[in-house]
């Protein structure tokens, strides 16, 4: 018999408010509520009214406030003063929603399941008396050089040639997140993935969007001093396990998809085509740009590129035209559909988090082109310990000459390697659908959440 709502324990969750963290946290709020969990989705009003935004049914969703009210105007913000608000206005409204939904008629809020980038969430929770779980939208490989810096045990900006640290391979410094090494470029921003582990041990759940198998031993280290919980790939049930109904999409872009893509897509073959994205936030240099296009061009291959509209005018002159034999270029696509469609031969990719968990879980071998924070990280995992691409070299500017760039496609997608990578790419795809399906390491740690919650298993 199923249980009525108000009786369902209550989880209350807040995403930091961009793409790239609204979309786990938003997968994870469906795969509870699946299970049996009610779920308030909070965020700015005007992301809840974004143009995509279709939230499953099974999501109440409210507003507060994080002081502004556009993407923009964040994205302007100088990043000490967006947090410094955020913490005050969201701390504010977070309570007095909590208030609200304890006078109301269904169940009050039981656990605070807060975005790791906004530790005030603990804070808030046990101001109330709930539980509180952190929510890392980045995987534990990161979290291990975060960590080692914020427990002091790795000096910033790190100067040494080879870092070695707890549950990962040797990296270089080229390896590291660019916060832990020039801090100074994006002033506040290191103190925004420190302030993820203020108080973190006294969070009562610890979940991490990412697989175990991905980065065991990090994953070990890490649970030495917090109960990390994998709980990954948050990402539509349809690309899965296929259990969560309805699940196709993540459901709030802030961003319009273009539909051409997959009509364009229809029509290429098998693995021929370059999809290329950098993401929600990354904005490339104009002769960083460029230098993709003259790559693109010189592949000779079919290539599908997301251009947002704020980076279109970085664009070689005539590109566009130039480019429409072969090339597509939008402001926004749906990317699970695209990486999910047989004719992506391979992402070039910013390797921002959800791309590379998107990609993996997709089977679709990449080119790491990294730009910023945990990007040079997770494109090292790509190639080193994923196998499953390549990370292509800056010259010493930092730049990614179309040479190396041309380089990289092929050696992914037709060079010696290309066979190899790909069953790299098939067996975490497997991997990947495995950890959510029934009785998958995700999907454990998922009930056992549930659990908790339910009163049915007691905490350890
Ligand atoms: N994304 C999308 N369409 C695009 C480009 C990106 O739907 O055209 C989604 C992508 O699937 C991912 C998110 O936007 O879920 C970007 O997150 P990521 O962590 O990769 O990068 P960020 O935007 O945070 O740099």
């Amino acid at each position: 018999m199923e249980q009525k709502t108000e009786d369902k324990p209550h989880c209350l969750i807040l995403p930091y408010p961009s793409q790239g963290h609204i979309n786990p946290l938003i997968q994870f709020s469906k795969r509870l509520a699946y299970k049996g969990i009610t779920i308030t989705f909070a965020a700015p009003q005007d992301i809840l009214s974004s143009a995509a935004a279709d939230i499953s049914a099974s999501i109440a969703v409210e507003s507060i406030s994080d002081g502004y009210t556009s993407a923009a105007a964040r994205a302007d913000a100088d990043p000490r003063e967006y947090l410094a608000t955020l913490k005050r206005e969201g701390t504010e409204s977070t309570s007095r929603l909590i208030e609200k939904l304890r006078e109301g008629p269904g169940r009050a809020v039981d656990c605070v399941v807060y975005d790791a980038f906004l530790p005030w969430g603990l804070a808030v929770a046990k101001s109330k008396g709930l539980f509180g779980a952190a929510f890392f939208t980045q995987p534990s490989s990161v979290n291990v050089v975060y960590y080692n810096v914020f427990k002091g045990l790795l000096k910033v900006p790190v100067t040494e040639r080879e870092i070695v640290l707890p549950g990962l391979p040797p990296l270089a410094i080229s390896d590291l997140p660019s916060f832990v090494v020039d801090q100074e470029k994006h002033p506040g921003l290191l103190e925004l993935v420190m302030g993820q582990f203020d108080g973190v041990e006294d969070s009562d759940f610890v979940f991490v969007n990412s697989i175990y198998e991905l980065d065991k031993e990090a994953n070990e280290w890490m649970k030495k001093s917090m109960a990390v919980k994998t709980i990954g790939p948050a990402i539509p049930s349809i690309y899965l396990d296929k259990r969560v109904p309805h699940d196709k999409s993540y459901g709030l872009s802030l961003f319009k998809p273009d539909d051409i893509c997959m009509r364009w897509l229809q029509q290429r073959s098998p693995k021929s085509v370059i999809y290329v994205s950098f993401g929600s936030i990354a904005k490339l240099e104009k002769h960083e740009m460029e230098e993709l296009a003259t790559a693109l061009k010189l592949t000779g291959k079919h290539f599908l590129w997301v251009v947002r509209s704020s980076e279109v005018s970085k664009l070689p002159e005539n590109f566009v035209d130039e480019a429409s034999g072969k090339g597509l270029i939008v402001s926004w696509c749906s990317q699970l559909e695209v990486l999910a469609h047989d004719a992506i031969g391979c992402f070039v990719t910013h390797c921002g988090w959800n791309s590379t968990l998107e990609a993996l879980s997709l089977g679709v071998p990449m080119v790491g082109v990294p730009w910023w924070s945990d990007q040079a990280t997770n494109a090292k995992f790509v190639m080193d310990v994923w196998k499953v691409g390549v990370k292509a070299c800056p010259n010493e500017e930092g730049v990614v000459e179309h040479e190396e760039l041309v380089s990289c496609v092929k050696h992914v997608m037709e060079g010696e390697r290309a066979e190899e990578i790909r069953e790299n790419a098939m067996k975490w795809k497997e991997l990947a659908k495995g950890a959510v399906d029934e009785g998958g390491s995700s999907d454990r740690n998922i009930q056992e959440f549930v659990s908790i919650m339910m009163g049915t298993q007691s905490q350890k």
